[in-house]
Parts: C-alpha cells; structure tokens; sequence
C-alpha cells in the first residue's frame, strides 16, 4: 500500500494493516525516521492542530522592524546537528501544545500592538494546518513571517499564491555536495526542493532572510566561498552567517569540538565580501591602551 510520510511527505510501499487498528496509512512515518521517532499514534504530530509547542508573546528581532509574536511549531524533517530546538523536532510532545485558539484570542487582544506573526519551529510547512492558521493571523490584519528550511517548497508556493506570506527565513545549511551531511538527512527531493525554494522566492519578490549557522567541524572557509557562489548563481546577495551557539542541541558532540571564534568568523565575512553578514557575534570589548 502507498502511504505518504508525516514527517518529510515522502511516498513510499509498506506492508501496512493500519486500517485495522483504526488509523488511516497517511498517519504514518517513512523509513527516514525509524530510530528517533517513536511510534506513537495520530496525537504524536498534533496533526489537528497547529502543534504550537512554544510562543515569545514580544520580538523586536525575529522580524526586523516589525512588532512580532514568535510561535514554535513542533516536527521538523532535517536533524541538523546543531539544531538548538532539539525538543521540538525529537521530542515536541514533550512540550506542553498551545491550542491554536488561545494562541488566536492572544493575538485578537493584541491587535493594534503588534505588527506581524513569526513562525517559526520545528518546520512550520509540515504543519497541514498552517495555512488555515494563517488566514485567521492574516484576517487580524498582521504580516506573517516563516522560518522554514525550505523543504516544502509547494507549501510556501500555496501560502504565497493565497498572500498569507510577507516574509521568509530560509535556512541555507550548506553547498549543495555537502547538504545531507549538515542537514542530518539524506534525502535529495527535500535537498533540492530547498534550492528551489530559494529560487521561487526571488523570482516572486518574497523578503528573504538568508542564514546559514555555521560550526568548523560542517562548514570550513572553502564550503563557504561555495555557497557565496550559489547564492550568487540565485541571485541572493544578503547573507547573514551565524555562530554556533553551545545550548542544547542535537548533537551534544559538536559542542567539543573546535569551531571558528569570533574573530575568524567576522573575518571570514570579510573575505567573503557582497552582503554577506553576522549575527550572534558578541561585541568584542576594545580596551583602552595601558
Ligand atoms: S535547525 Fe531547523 S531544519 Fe534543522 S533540525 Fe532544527 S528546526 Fe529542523
């Protein structure tokens, strides 16, 4: 029986007797995710709801000059070893859900006070209810802002075509030789989808947030200067390169291992050059002469 995957919506064949235990074949996990998912029933993906796993009710950064609310979604598709969101991709059922309506009447008594909804996860386009949530945030008269890795591209086409989109965070993880290695996924559809969502989105204006987080044990200075090419070839000139930052992540391994400073960093944005930029850089004290 053909069944598609929840989490990364691939198809594929499985001996399946779902329908007897009660659930349809579409409520089901591909093989790309037999170990760190365990198998839990319909609830486990919130798949009635939004899945919203966490929200920061006020953000002046997370949609430059915009007012926004910051939902987190859980699920993602990618297992990217620095993912400081583990929670929520492995585990998002270990966070308490928000129903989507309170998160609504939330922004209904908000109105006039904030600008704009970011969401942000987890991947938000794996949700089947994003777009209907964002009617409602959109009727409210607010901009929307996703943070996507770009996967879905036919979902942001949707959101885009129906005007539920303003702006867009794509996570640009690596050169293309090397994206299953960063992305913790080898699967070449989501990879190049990824791609093409950077594409459509220039092609159709969308407002783009380019980053790429970079740790010098998936990323050196070379892989680097490839992506500026890609970016280029796309016709991407702003780039924002973030540092590594050692919360929790996925792989618990990445944080003893040696990565770039600051210094070799902003330094190789430099050399970089375009619209390449940081972020998440500490301001480097200058001290006065002794
Ligand atoms: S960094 Fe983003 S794309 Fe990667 S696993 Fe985390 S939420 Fe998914």
């Amino acid at each position: 029986m053909v069944c598609i995957c929840l989490v990364c919506r691939e198809l594929f064949f499985r001996d399946c007797n779902s329908r007897e235990n009660g659930f349809s074949c579409i409520f089901t996990i591909c093989r790309n995710f037999p170990t760190t998912l365990p198998p839990k029933p319909y609830s486990y993906m919130g798949f009635a709801e939004m899945n919203i796993r966490g929200i920061v009710k006020f953000s002046l950064i997370d949609y430059p000059g915009k007012i926004a609310c910051v939902i987190f979604v859980g699920c993602c598709n990618f297992r990217c070893p620095y993912c400081h969101n583990p929670h929520l991709v492995v585990d998002p059922e270990s966070q308490p859900e928000l129903l989507q309506s309170s998160v609504i009447d939330f922004l209904e008594e908000r109105r006039g006070k904030l600008d704009a909804v970011v969401v942000s996860g987890g991947e938000p386009t794996l949700r089947p209810k994003l777009m209907e949530f964002l009617r409602i945030v959109k009727g409210l008269g607010l901009s929307v802002k996703i943070d996507t890795n770009g996967t879905n591209t036919e979902v942001i086409q949707h959101l885009n075509n129906e005007g539920l989109v303003d702006s867009l965070g794509i996570d640009y993880k690596a050169p293309k030789s090397k994206y299953a290695i960063v992305a913790g996924r080898d699967n070449r559809r989501m990879i190049e989808n990824v791609f093409s969502t950077l594409e459509y989105a220039v092609v159709e204006k969308i407002h783009l947030d380019v980053r790429t987080t970079v740790h010098k044990a998936l990323l050196d200075e070379d892989d680097l200067k490839t992506m500026r090419n890609e970016l280029d070839d796309m016709g991407i000139e702003e780039w924002t390169l973030q540092q590594f930052n050692p919360v929790d992540i996925i792989d618990e391994n990445l944080k003893k291992v040696e990565t770039f400073t600051n210094t070799e960093l902003v330094q190789i944005v430099e050399r970089l050059g375009g619209r390449t930029k940081t972020r998440g850089i500490i301001e480097l004290m200058v001290l006065p002469p002794q």
